[in-house]
């Protein structure tokens, strides 16, 4: 049973049981220990699950609520903190570079290895929606780079390439980006 599931029966079986438990002659202080047995030991995993979910979707909203925020600074031309990383004021972890692109890992990684593929320009890419005809060299290569770091993560057999692009795709920082994902089973269809 996922946690999903478990959660849903779970809350359900909380709210049967506390509607149950006023009606019923198993009151909270006629309740015979074999019940509150089953209830500790059946529910307490049912009731941990359903936190674990609730608190998912705390964080969904958190990520959707930051998405949001970030665009407002859309195409404002104000530097992103991918420009320090560029510029090496911020440290990042390098995995790969040339003259166009920069390759670092993702400070909040989703996967045993999650590396981000910048362009070292923005030139106005903001996010991909904003691409044009004069983009594509710098598309292809960014795709071309994103498969030398798959080679040198031993991902290749078996990568995800994602881009977010607008708020309501989560994009949080609005400096072209392509995520290179790997290392565990992926799955489909993506949140
Ligand atoms: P987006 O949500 O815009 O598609 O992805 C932005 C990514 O940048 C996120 O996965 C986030 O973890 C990563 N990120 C944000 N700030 C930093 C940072 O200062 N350093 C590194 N390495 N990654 C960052």
């Amino acid at each position: 049973m996922t946690c999903q599931y478990m959660a849903a029966f779970g809350s359900s079986l909380l709210r049967n049981s506390i509607t149950l438990g006023a009606l019923s002659p198993f009151s909270p202080l006629k309740r015979p220990n074999s019940i509150r047995l089953f209830q500790s030991s059946f529910l307490f995993p049912v009731r941990q699950c359903a936190r674990r979910a609730m608190s998912r979707v705390r964080a969904t909203h958190d990520e959707e609520a930051a998405a949001r925020a970030s665009a407002t600074e859309v195409d404002s031309g104000a530097p992103t903190i991918f420009d320090k990383i560029i510029s090496k004021e911020i440290p990042s972890t390098i995995v790969y570079e040339d003259e166009k692109v920069l390759a670092f890992r993702d400070i909040n990684p989703q996967a045993p290895v999650h590396v981000l593929v910048i362009p070292k320009l923005r030139d106005g890419l903001t996010e991909l929606g904003k691409a044009e005809p004069c983009h594509e060299d710098i598309l292809g290569h960014l795709l071309h780079a994103s498969k030398i770091v798959a080679e040198k993560e031993g991902i290749v057999d078996g990568f995800r390439v994602v881009i977010n692009s607008g708020a309501s795709a989560c994009q949080s920082v609005y400096h072209l980006h392509l995520h290179v994902l790997g290392g565990r089973q992926m799955k489909w269809p993506p949140g």
